[in-house]
Formats: C-alpha cells, sequence, structure tokens
C-alpha cells in the first residue's frame, strides 16, 4: 500500500487514464476523489470502486470553470480531508488544420487544458500550503508535450504549457514541500483516441488502420500502444515518491516515440 491514508483528486476520472489512476490509487490505499464534468459517469466510477472497499467521492467539477473548481476542492476538504495528491488529467482532443480552426474551438481546448490546469492547481495549492505537510501534484501531459502532429495545434500546445507551469509550481511549492511532475503518454486506447482514429482517417485521407500504424504507433520502438496499466503505474510512483528530489520533470510513457 504505496497510499495508504492519502487523499486524491484524480480530474477526468471517469474515464480512461483518470480512471485507471484513480483505481490505482484507491488500490494503494488513498482516498479518491472522481472529479468529471460527466457527474453519473462519475458516481458510476466511484461506485464500483467503493464495491471493492475503497472510500471514492464523484463530484461533479469542469475544471475550466473556476467555481466549480473551487466549490469541489472545497467539498474534498470537507467530505475527503485536505488532499494530499492532485492529478491535472481532464483532457479531450480535438482535429482541425489551423487554416480550419475556429477561434472559439481553439479556446475551448485551452480552457479545459490550461485553464483547467491552473484553476485546480491554484485550489490545490490555497488548501495545502497551509497545512504545511506537502503533497504532490501530476499533470497528464503527453508526448505532445515534446513532439508535434498535424491537426492538433491547440492541443500541442497546450501539452507544451504544462511543462511551464509543473516548473514554476515546482520552485514555488517547494518551500510548502509540494512536488510537481508531468506524465508524458504515448497514445493509449482510451475514447479519446477512438475518437480520432476516424477523424484523422478522413483529414489525412488513409485508412483507419492506417492513422494507427503509420501516424499513431509509427516513431515507436515497437508499434505498440501505450496501456492504461503504464501511465497508472508512473502515477503512483510520482505520486508516493518520498522526497523533493524528484519535482519539475516530465516521464514520457511511449514506447520510445519520444526520448528525451
Ligand atoms: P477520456 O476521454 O477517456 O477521458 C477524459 C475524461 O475527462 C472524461 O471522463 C471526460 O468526461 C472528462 N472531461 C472532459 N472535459 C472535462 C472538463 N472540462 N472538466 C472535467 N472533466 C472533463 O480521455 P483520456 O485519453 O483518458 O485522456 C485523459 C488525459 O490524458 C487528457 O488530458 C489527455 O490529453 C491525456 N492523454 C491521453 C492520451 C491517449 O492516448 N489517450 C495520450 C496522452 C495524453
Amino acid at each position: 500500500m504505496r497510499m495508504n491514508g492519502k487523499v486524491a483528486i484524480v480530474t477526468g476520472a471517469a474515464s480512461g487514464i483518470g480512471l485507471e489512476i484513480a483505481t490505482a490509487y484507491a488500490r494503494e490505499g488513498a482516498k479518491v476523489c472522481i472529479a468529471d464534468i460527466s457527474i453519473d459517469a462519475a458516481q458510476a466510477a466511484a461506485a464500483q470502486l467503493e464495491k471493492s472497499g475503497a472510500t471514492a467521492l464523484a463530484i461533479a467539477m469542469d475544471v475550466s470553470n473556476e467555481q466549480a473548481v473551487d466549490d469541489g476542492f472545497a467539498q474534498v476538504a470537507k467530505t475527503l480531508g485536505i488532499p494530499d495528491v492532485l492529478v491535472s488529467n481532464a483532457g479531450i482532443q480535438h482535429i482541425d488544420p489551423i487554416e480550419n480552426l475556429s477561434l472559439e474551438n481553439w479556446r475551448h481546448m485551452l480552457a479545459i487544458h490550461l485553464d483547467g490546469a491552473f484553476l485546480t492547481t491554484r485550489a490545490f495549492t490555497r488548501l495545502v500550503y497551509p497545512t504545511g505537510r506537502g503533497g504532490a501534484v501530476i499533470y497528464t501531459g503527453s508526448v505532445h508535450s515534446y513532439e508535434a502532429s498535424l491537426l492538433k495545434a491547440p492541443y500541442v500546445t497546450a501539452k507544451h504549457g504544462l511543462l511551464g507551469l509543473c516548473r514554476v509550481l515546482a520552485k514555488e511549492g517547494a518551500k510548502h514541500k509540494v512536488r510537481s511532475n508531468v506524465i508524458c503518454p504515448g497514445f493509449v486506447r482510451t475514447p479519446l483516441v477512438e475518437k480520432q482514429i476516424p477523424e484523422q482517417a478522413k483529414e489525412l485521407n488513409l485508412s483507419e488502420e492506417d492513422v494507427i500504424r503509420k501516424v499513431m504507433l509509427k516513431e515507436t520502438v515497437d508499434g505498440e500502444f501505450t496501456t492504461l496499466q503504464d501511465v497508472a503505474e508512473v502515477a503512483v510512483f510520482l505520486a508516493a515518491f518520498p522526497s523533493s528530489a524528484l519535482t519539475g520533470q516530465s516521464i514520457v510513457v511511449s514506447h520510445g516515440w519520444h526520448m528525451s
């Protein structure tokens, strides 16, 4: 049990990577808040975790909404206790070449990925700094925190931006014992990725199989998808790491797609 008694908030935890991280944290003994824009899915996920004996709280939270984030964190503090770990993970994808991208879609992407990371980080620091107990913030970045791909301008921009936020928090949070790191997965088969396979096939005039083989996994060392379990294992490692030796870093989990 590497996270016994810890309180963790995971955003976008009703599906995919966030759900797997929340499940792994619960398995390691943490009390987990499933924060998601979809309350029904969050409640279903929390109920599933509770069935296995974990303590889980579902919260409706649009991470781009200041009030929703602040209220959600207050509710977690009241119900589960002051959080020890934040995983800022909620995210979506939008596929468009720059010349067709609307300002509305650009802003929507940056609002979820960057406003969301900022607002949840700020709420976390406001609760955690006064305790002097410290904690860990983990951002779900991406290989797209380092690499660019066609059709993904706002996503790539936002994921690069998370590295900056992480590094500032590492510096500012040090005196409060708050560590800050980014996980950068390669492609993982979640609903977010399943949705973009046909979209990319259409935009790039390729078959769906070729999108997977020639676009998504082309640069990996072995043509393999990264798994949910791979990412969750790194998230446990970062949350449970015992000192501030590991802060301001990013860990790329991508079958060698990006090597840094
Ligand atoms: P997913 O679609 O399975 O899950 C995303 C979750 O975020 C959903 O439950 C959704 O309801 C929630 N969400 C969406 N908008 C929200 C908002 N405004 N506020 C709160 N919750 C919101 O996707 P996923 O693949 O698990 O993605 C999770 C994170 O991992 C994202 O940040 C994504 O960019 C990142 N990521 C994914 C991959 C991949 O290949 N799947 C690779 C690298 C990084």
